[in-house]
Protein backbone atom coordinates (compact mmCIF):
# COMPACT_ATOMS: atom_id res chain seq x y z
CA UNK A 1 0.00 0.00 0.00
CA UNK A 2 0.65 3.62 -0.77
CA UNK A 3 2.27 6.07 2.40
CA UNK A 4 -0.11 8.37 2.38
CA UNK A 5 1.17 10.47 5.02
CA UNK A 6 3.74 12.46 3.05
CA UNK A 7 0.93 13.91 1.15
CA UNK A 8 -1.68 14.21 3.62
CA UNK A 9 0.26 16.28 6.83
CA UNK A 10 0.91 19.49 7.66
CA UNK A 11 4.15 20.78 7.77
CA UNK A 12 6.82 23.57 8.92
CA UNK A 13 9.62 24.43 7.44
CA UNK A 14 12.03 22.89 9.85
CA UNK A 15 10.41 19.31 9.32
CA UNK A 16 9.25 18.40 5.80
CA UNK A 17 7.51 15.17 5.02
CA UNK A 18 9.76 12.52 3.32
CA UNK A 19 8.66 13.12 -0.03
CA UNK A 20 10.63 10.93 -2.31
CA UNK A 21 12.43 12.28 -5.11
CA UNK A 22 10.73 13.07 -8.59
CA UNK A 23 13.73 11.71 -10.37
CA UNK A 24 15.50 9.55 -9.02
CA UNK A 25 12.71 7.67 -6.45
CA UNK A 26 15.62 6.99 -4.10
CA UNK A 27 16.24 10.32 -2.21
CA UNK A 28 13.99 12.59 -0.32
CA UNK A 29 13.61 16.07 -0.75
CA UNK A 30 15.36 18.88 1.42
CA UNK A 31 15.06 23.04 1.75
CA UNK A 32 17.52 25.38 2.88
CA UNK A 33 16.38 28.37 4.94
CA UNK A 34 17.18 30.96 2.01
CA UNK A 35 14.90 28.54 -0.01
CA UNK A 36 11.75 28.80 1.53
CA UNK A 37 10.06 31.27 1.28
CA UNK A 38 6.95 32.05 3.01
CA UNK A 39 4.81 35.75 2.95
CA UNK A 40 1.50 36.86 4.69
CA UNK A 41 -1.41 37.08 1.95
CA UNK A 42 -2.34 40.87 1.32
CA UNK A 43 -5.56 40.14 3.29
CA UNK A 44 -3.18 38.96 6.36
CA UNK A 45 -0.94 42.17 5.94
CA UNK A 46 -4.35 44.14 5.97
CA UNK A 47 -5.63 42.47 8.49
CA UNK A 48 -2.22 42.31 11.13
CA UNK A 49 -3.38 46.16 11.86
CA UNK A 50 -7.24 45.51 12.66
CA UNK A 51 -8.11 45.05 16.25
CA UNK A 52 -10.69 42.39 15.42
CA UNK A 53 -7.69 40.22 13.72
CA UNK A 54 -6.72 37.00 15.06
CA UNK A 55 -3.22 35.10 14.36
CA UNK A 56 -5.37 32.26 13.87
CA UNK A 57 -7.16 34.27 10.96
CA UNK A 58 -3.34 34.27 9.14
CA UNK A 59 -3.02 33.20 5.82
CA UNK A 60 0.21 32.74 4.33
CA UNK A 61 1.91 31.32 0.42
CA UNK A 62 5.00 29.82 0.72
CA UNK A 63 7.04 28.95 -2.78
CA UNK A 64 10.02 26.32 -1.96
CA UNK A 65 12.85 24.90 -3.65
CA UNK A 66 13.88 21.84 -2.99
CA UNK A 67 17.00 19.34 -3.60
CA UNK A 68 17.37 15.41 -3.69
CA UNK A 69 19.33 14.49 -1.15
CA UNK A 70 20.87 11.50 -2.87
CA UNK A 71 24.17 13.22 -4.17
CA UNK A 72 23.98 11.48 -7.17
CA UNK A 73 20.93 13.13 -8.58
CA UNK A 74 20.55 16.42 -6.66
CA UNK A 75 17.18 17.26 -8.63
CA UNK A 76 15.87 20.50 -7.64
CA UNK A 77 11.74 20.54 -7.24
CA UNK A 78 9.65 23.80 -6.93
CA UNK A 79 6.54 23.78 -4.98
CA UNK A 80 4.44 26.01 -3.45
CA UNK A 81 1.28 25.95 -1.54
CA UNK A 82 -0.43 27.95 1.37
CA UNK A 83 -0.15 28.04 5.55
CA UNK A 84 -1.57 28.77 8.42
CA UNK A 85 -0.51 30.00 12.38
CA UNK A 86 -1.38 27.32 15.13
CA UNK A 87 -1.14 28.11 18.25
CA UNK A 88 1.19 25.56 20.26
CA UNK A 89 1.95 25.50 23.79
CA UNK A 90 5.27 24.73 25.67
CA UNK A 91 6.97 25.03 29.23
CA UNK A 92 9.57 27.81 29.74
CA UNK A 93 12.72 28.52 31.26
CA UNK A 94 10.61 29.31 34.60
CA UNK A 95 8.83 26.04 34.06
CA UNK A 96 5.65 27.82 33.20
CA UNK A 97 3.16 26.89 30.60
CA UNK A 98 3.28 29.45 27.78
CA UNK A 99 2.56 29.73 23.94
CA UNK A 100 4.14 30.85 20.26
CA UNK A 101 2.37 30.93 17.10
CA UNK A 102 3.60 28.16 14.70
CA UNK A 103 3.25 28.46 10.70
CA UNK A 104 2.13 25.18 9.07
CA UNK A 105 2.12 24.52 5.40
CA UNK A 106 0.45 22.60 2.94
CA UNK A 107 1.58 21.98 -0.90
CA UNK A 108 -0.34 22.03 -3.93
CA UNK A 109 2.23 22.25 -6.54
CA UNK A 110 5.15 20.31 -7.30
CA UNK A 111 7.39 20.31 -10.71
CA UNK A 112 8.20 18.13 -11.58
CA UNK A 113 5.87 16.46 -10.45
CA UNK A 114 6.35 14.03 -7.78
CA UNK A 115 5.86 10.04 -8.57
CA UNK A 116 3.12 9.17 -6.06
CA UNK A 117 4.14 4.75 -7.12
CA UNK A 118 6.70 3.62 -8.70
CA UNK A 119 4.75 3.09 -12.55
CA UNK A 120 6.54 0.09 -14.47
CA UNK A 121 8.74 0.58 -17.03
CA UNK A 122 7.00 -1.59 -19.40
CA UNK A 123 3.42 0.35 -18.59
CA UNK A 124 2.70 1.79 -21.91
CA UNK A 125 3.08 5.55 -22.80
CA UNK A 126 -0.30 6.14 -22.68
CA UNK A 127 -1.42 4.69 -19.40
CA UNK A 128 1.99 6.50 -17.86
CA UNK A 129 0.85 9.78 -19.43
CA UNK A 130 -2.57 9.97 -17.47
CA UNK A 131 -1.19 8.73 -14.17
CA UNK A 132 1.19 11.12 -14.55
CA UNK A 133 -1.35 13.90 -15.12
CA UNK A 134 -3.48 12.45 -12.06
CA UNK A 135 -0.34 12.89 -9.71
CA UNK A 136 0.12 16.25 -10.62
CA UNK A 137 -3.36 17.56 -9.34
CA UNK A 138 -4.33 15.44 -6.63
CA UNK A 139 -3.63 18.14 -4.23
CA UNK A 140 -5.53 20.78 -5.98
CA UNK A 141 -8.33 19.11 -7.81
CA UNK A 142 -8.79 15.43 -6.79
CA UNK A 143 -11.96 14.96 -8.99
CA UNK A 144 -10.11 15.45 -12.07
CA UNK A 145 -6.50 13.34 -10.65
CA UNK A 146 -9.71 10.30 -10.23
CA UNK A 147 -10.97 10.88 -13.65
CA UNK A 148 -7.02 10.42 -14.79
CA UNK A 149 -7.20 7.22 -13.20
CA UNK A 150 -10.17 5.93 -14.87
CA UNK A 151 -8.50 7.38 -18.16
CA UNK A 152 -5.65 5.09 -17.44
CA UNK A 153 -7.35 2.06 -17.16
CA UNK A 154 -9.34 2.85 -20.52
CA UNK A 155 -5.81 3.14 -22.12
CA UNK A 156 -4.47 -0.08 -20.10
CA UNK A 157 -7.78 -1.83 -21.87
CA UNK A 158 -6.71 -0.43 -25.37
CA UNK A 159 -3.46 -1.86 -25.03
CA UNK A 160 -4.75 -5.16 -24.01
CA UNK A 161 -6.38 -4.76 -27.52
CA UNK A 162 -9.84 -5.05 -25.85
CA UNK A 163 -12.33 -3.58 -28.62
CA UNK A 164 -14.00 0.07 -28.46
CA UNK A 165 -16.62 0.09 -30.47
CA UNK A 166 -19.47 -2.56 -31.32
CA UNK A 167 -19.68 -2.85 -34.65
CA UNK A 168 -22.93 -4.18 -36.82
CA UNK A 169 -23.46 -4.20 -40.18
CA UNK A 170 -25.60 -1.55 -41.57
CA UNK A 171 -25.26 0.82 -38.28
CA UNK A 172 -23.04 3.02 -36.80
CA UNK A 173 -20.42 2.24 -34.74
CA UNK A 174 -21.42 1.92 -31.07
CA UNK A 175 -18.68 3.18 -28.49
CA UNK A 176 -18.48 0.71 -26.14
CA UNK A 177 -18.22 2.28 -22.25
CA UNK A 178 -15.70 1.09 -19.83
CA UNK A 179 -18.09 -1.38 -17.54
CA UNK A 180 -18.90 -2.97 -21.10
CA UNK A 181 -14.98 -3.05 -22.19
CA UNK A 182 -13.78 -4.52 -18.75
CA UNK A 183 -16.55 -7.04 -18.80
CA UNK A 184 -14.94 -8.52 -22.20
CA UNK A 185 -10.77 -9.26 -20.24
CA UNK A 186 -10.26 -12.19 -21.16
CA UNK A 187 -10.33 -15.23 -18.78
CA UNK A 188 -6.14 -14.56 -17.84
CA UNK A 189 -6.92 -11.33 -16.41
CA UNK A 190 -9.45 -12.51 -14.11
CA UNK A 191 -7.71 -11.61 -11.23
CA UNK A 192 -7.65 -7.54 -12.18
CA UNK A 193 -11.14 -7.41 -13.61
CA UNK A 194 -12.79 -7.38 -10.25
CA UNK A 195 -10.42 -4.28 -9.01
CA UNK A 196 -10.38 -2.82 -12.79
CA UNK A 197 -14.39 -2.85 -11.82
CA UNK A 198 -13.79 -0.83 -8.59
CA UNK A 199 -11.63 2.02 -9.78
CA UNK A 200 -14.24 2.62 -12.46
CA UNK A 201 -16.58 3.35 -9.61
CA UNK A 202 -14.25 5.93 -8.59
CA UNK A 203 -13.76 7.42 -11.54
CA UNK A 204 -17.69 7.67 -11.91
CA UNK A 205 -17.69 9.72 -8.92
CA UNK A 206 -14.52 11.55 -9.58
CA UNK A 207 -16.94 13.17 -13.01
CA UNK A 208 -19.85 14.14 -10.68
CA UNK A 209 -18.87 16.22 -7.59
CA UNK A 210 -15.37 17.34 -6.27
CA UNK A 211 -17.11 17.96 -2.75
CA UNK A 212 -17.41 14.13 -2.34
CA UNK A 213 -13.87 12.90 -3.67
CA UNK A 214 -11.57 12.88 -0.68
CA UNK A 215 -7.61 12.20 -1.30
CA UNK A 216 -7.84 8.98 0.16
CA UNK A 217 -10.47 8.08 -2.49
CA UNK A 218 -7.34 9.12 -4.86
CA UNK A 219 -5.45 7.31 -3.08
CA UNK A 220 -7.45 3.69 -3.05
CA UNK A 221 -7.63 4.21 -6.78
CA UNK A 222 -3.73 4.58 -6.94
CA UNK A 223 -3.25 1.49 -4.54
CA UNK A 224 -5.43 -0.84 -6.94
CA UNK A 225 -4.14 1.05 -9.99
CA UNK A 226 -0.32 0.12 -9.39
CA UNK A 227 -1.51 -3.29 -8.27
CA UNK A 228 -2.83 -4.04 -11.59
CA UNK A 229 -0.05 -2.69 -13.34
CA UNK A 230 2.39 -4.62 -11.38
CA UNK A 231 0.36 -7.45 -12.16
CA UNK A 232 0.84 -7.07 -15.77
CA UNK A 233 4.07 -5.61 -16.21
CA UNK A 234 6.16 -6.00 -13.10
CA UNK A 235 9.01 -8.33 -14.57
CA UNK A 236 9.50 -10.12 -10.89
CA UNK A 237 6.06 -11.20 -11.72
CA UNK A 238 6.39 -11.92 -15.09
CA UNK A 239 9.54 -13.60 -14.39
CA UNK A 240 7.83 -15.91 -11.82
CA UNK A 241 4.67 -16.56 -13.67
CA UNK A 242 6.92 -17.40 -16.81
CA UNK A 243 9.03 -19.98 -14.35
CA UNK A 244 6.15 -21.16 -12.94
CA UNK A 245 4.46 -22.58 -16.54
CA UNK A 246 8.01 -23.67 -17.55
CA UNK A 247 8.34 -25.79 -14.62
CA UNK A 248 5.08 -26.66 -14.22
CA UNK A 249 5.05 -28.06 -18.16
CA UNK A 250 8.06 -30.24 -17.80
CA UNK A 251 6.58 -31.56 -14.91
CA UNK A 252 10.12 -30.88 -12.70
CA UNK A 253 13.35 -29.10 -12.82
ZN1 LIG B 1 16.84 12.36 -6.67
Amino acid sequence: MIDRTPYKKKFTKDNIPNWICPSCLNGVLHSSEKHFISEDTGGTKRGWNEEWFDPEMAMLTYTAMFTCTNSKCQESVASSGYGYLEQEYFYNQEGQHDYEYVAYYRPLFFHPTLQIFKIPNEAPESVKKAIENSFSTVLINKSASANQVRIAVECLLTHLKIKQFNVRIGRRRQRLNLHQRIELLPVKYKKIKDICLAIKWLGNAGSHCDEDMKIDDVFDGYDMLSFVLEELFDNKHVHVKKLAKKINTKKGV
